[in-house]
């Protein structure tokens, strides 16, 4: 379904990217698994994608790096001629309360889960207006959309996210560009492994489903937003959070 198709995957060699990444190179894509610190585990998402039969590419860059940002999609421009899929997955969290939040912490997380989407879809919306046609699906969060104790920094970013890909589908949806943005809730990876026990019970608690999620069930998310069978979407939010926002 996703055949002939290279997609970007940025954070993808552990937790909910590395699954899209999986998931998108099973349905045939050719995957280019970004990462920034963990060269290892991307390696292993490329050897498993592969062992699959599928096909894919590691390549580092720190998405929060403009320049980066634009020496990563020219090259694989010139190596794959084009890229179909962006997602924007990389994202990292620094929490604390708003008066004891330092000003790195506010700054990082921002450079990071916001302004790291706007890096990527700014080189690759280039590319995609020429191909007259594109998917960019971004990671935001359900606490964008209802704020979380704690995390003001990473709700901040993930607000802007939903803001971002609002108003880029505006932009770029008359040149055949969907832009839209998945809010995860609670999902089982090492960011969500660090919280306390008392918490999880609450935030599980806060579903509907009374469950946390998989990252396989936001995959299934992205990997439909990225085919054909989603081409009248764009500018959307789709939360994948059991109920919790609801
Ligand atoms: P994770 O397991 O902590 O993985 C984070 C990923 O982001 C890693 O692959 C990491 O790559 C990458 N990353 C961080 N900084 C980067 C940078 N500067 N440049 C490139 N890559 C960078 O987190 P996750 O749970 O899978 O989360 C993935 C996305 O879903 C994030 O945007 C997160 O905010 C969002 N989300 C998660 C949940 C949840 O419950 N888990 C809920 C809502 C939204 P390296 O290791 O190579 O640095």
């Amino acid at each position: 379904m996703l055949d002939g198709k290279v997609a970007l995957v940025t954070g993808a060699g552990r937790g909910i990217g590395k699954q899209i990444a999986l998931t998108l190179a099973e349905k045939g894509a050719t995957v280019i698994v970004n990462f920034n610190g963990s060269k290892e585990k991307a390696q292993e998402t490329v050897q498993e994608i592969e062992a699959k039969g599928g096909k894919a590419q590691m390549y580092q860059c720190d998405v929060s790096d403009m320049t980066s940002c634009g020496e990563m999609i020219a090259e694989l421009i010139k190596a794959y001629g084009r890229i179909d899929i962006l997602v924007n997955n990389a994202g990292i969290t620094r929490d604390n309360l708003l008066m004891r939040m330092s000003e790195e912490e506010f700054d990082e997380v921002i450079r990071v889960n916001l302004k790291g989407c706007f890096n990527t879809m700014k080189h690759v919306s280039r590319y995609m207006l020429k191909q007259k046609g594109g998917r960019i699906i971004n990671i935001s969060s359900v606490t964008g959309l209802i704020g979380n104790a704690g995390q003001a920094n990473y709700c901040a970013s993930k607000a802007g996210v939903i803001g971002l890909t609002k108003s880029a589908a505006r932009e770029l949806g008359s040149r055949g560009i969907t832009v839209n943005a998945i809010a995860p809730g609670f999902i089982e990876t090492e960011m969500t492994a660090v919280l306390s026990e008392k918490l999880k019970e609450t935030m599980t608690e806060q579903t509907l489903l009374k469950r946390t999620g998989s990252a396989k069930e936001v995959a299934a998310v992205a990997a439909f937003l990225a085919s054909e069978d989603a081409s009248y979407i764009t500018g959307q939010v789709i939360s994948v959070d059991g109920g919790m926002a609801l």
